[in-house]
């Protein structure tokens, strides 16, 4: 069996990756909280654990590995917008508003993945959906004395956890001097943070053992990964600002509400930044997807994405946006003047190349260092290797790149008529046949003209869009 490494945020050390049942590898990841239509720094997590997903489904087989990424379906700023609507004069209860705003934010949030290559997870569970597991949750915490109820609140005692703070590595004094708690008067210590809270007449709410309230954040995840990935599961990802504190909530939650070992692995990815500071919707710095992909297809987003190591922070421009569509189409060029490229059956791990492929994969999934070996590779396609072409397109897909056919790729937008082209291009091939350059000549600057550029290649012209 391969052995990956991955770094643990928890020891903060590279460790051999060894999954409690390599038949069901476990993952969770913290998805969005679904207000409003996501920003390009929601995509790198995104993009991020697709990537290492796919790479899990490699090493352990397709069927073996369960990724759940949540839907916040539950929040202030939701209800919000709800409230906005139906007093700007929109049909329906608040509840339809609600319910409105949170499922087109969904399929915003689906069109936008979907362009930028990531698969579905196995499972995309919506806190709306769980809340009698979180209400078990929260009275099994008051019942070993983790948590108490109060005015209609019910509080997580983190006095009551020896070991939080773990993850992120701080002492609980040290965080209540460094962090914006919510004093509250009924709060024990300033550091217990809600499990339930109550709901006003005009927020969403659920009938509880303490009234009728509605779930804070931390208890969704800790809920919905126990029901759908068990009391213990291998990986857990999120943005690093998720560290402190929704994911060492999460694990007082979840040890203080099952003992034994939450979480194997914690992973988290650096942030997407615009002039090195964190892309965010507080701060009104930031690109919704949509708008990117207005400019730029999705794979070359990816491609964008993919060049830094998940880890790394790294700052969002139109020209690395650009550089990365130059890249891949370097990449589909010469995949297209290959000719077809026929599907492997099997990747040759032992190949020298595809071997240094998995020896970047394996290291902490070396992304960068992965796409160098393709772009290496794209040199010896270009020499004329079919050989080479199929390995570099099955390399690729690994990653979720270059499944397209290459010709619909590169034509992307193209109103030019295919048939016309490769008309011209049979034109061009004949009058260079018969040693009528000026002609040939004449049909490449015609079909320039058109936004159409050739490429001779030892197999044949292909053409691009310019
Ligand atoms: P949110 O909806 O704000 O909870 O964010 C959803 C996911 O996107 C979380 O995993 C965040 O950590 C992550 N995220 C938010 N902003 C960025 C950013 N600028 N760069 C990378 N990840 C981010
Ligand atoms: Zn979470």
């Amino acid at each position: 069996m391969v052995t990956i490494r991955l770094t643990n945020s928890k020891t903060r050390r590279k460790e051999d990756f060894r999954p409690i049942e390599p038949s069901n590898v476990r993952m969770y990841v913290c998805g969005p909280t679904v207000y409003d239509r996501a920003h390009l720094g929601n995509a790198r997590p995104v993009v991020v654990f697709d990537t290492l997903y796919r790479l899990l489904r490699h090493v352990y087989g397709q069927g073996h590995v369960t990724y759940v990424r949540n839907f916040t379906d539950v929040d202030d700023k939701i209800n919000a917008e709800a409230l906005r609507r139906q007093k700007a004069g929109s049909p329906g209860t608040l509840e339809d508003l609600i319910h409105q705003r949170t499922e087109e934010t969904i399929a915003w949030y689906h069109a936008d993945m979907d362009a930028l290559g990531a698969l579905r997870p196995s499972h995309e569970p919506r806190a709306t959906e769980y809340i009698g597991q979180m209400i078990a949750m929260t009275q099994g915490l008051i019942d070993t004395g983790h948590a108490y109820a109060v005015e209609g609140h019910v509080l997580f005692r983190v006095r009551s956890y020896s070991d939080y703070g773990k993850l992120s590595g701080r002492s609980v004094d040290d965080m209540i001097a460094g962090a914006r708690v919510e004093v509250a008067p009924f709060k024990e210590d300033p550091m217990d943070f809600v499990l339930w809270k109550p709901s006003s007449g005009e927020e969403p709410g659920w009938e509880s053992p303490w009234g009728k309230g509605r779930p804070g954040w931390h208890i969704e995840c800790s809920a919905m990964a126990h029901e759908l990935l068990g009391e213990s599961f291998d990986i857990h990802g999120g943005g690093l600002d998720l560290q402190f504190p929704h994911h060492e909530n999460e694990i007082a939650q979840s040890v203080g509400a099952c003992g034994g070992e939450f979480v194997r692995t914690w992973m988290h990815n650096g942030f997407l930044n615009i002039d090195d500071t964190k892309m965010s919707k507080s701060l009104g710095n930031f690109f919704t997807i949509a708008d990117v992909l207005k400019k730029f297809d999705g794979e070359s987003v990816r491609l964008f994405m993919l060049r830094t190591h998940y880890r790394s922070p790294f700052n969002f421009s139109d020209t690395l946006l650009e550089e990365a569509r130059s890249a891949l189409k370097r990449l589909y060029t010469a995949l297209d003047a290959a000719g077809p490229v026929p599907d492997l059956a099997a990747i040759d791990w032992a190949e020298p190349r595809a071997a240094a492929f998995k020896a970047a994969m394996d290291d902490d999934f070396n992304t960068p260092g992965a796409l160098a070996v393709l772009f290496d590779l794209v040199g010896d396609v270009n020499r004329g290797q079919t050989a080479d072409a199929a390995l570099l397109k099955a390399l690729a897909g690994t990653l979720g790149l270059l499944q397209a056919q290459p010709k619909a790729y590169l034509q992307g937008g193209s109103s030019v008529d295919e048939n016309f082209v490769q008309s011209r291009i049979d034109a061009r091939t004949a009058a260079k046949q018969a040693r009528n350059f000026a002609a040939a000549d004449g049909i490449r600057a015609e079909l320039a003209a058109l936004g159409i550029e050739l490429k001779d290649r030892p197999q044949g012209t292909t053409w691009v869009r310019a």
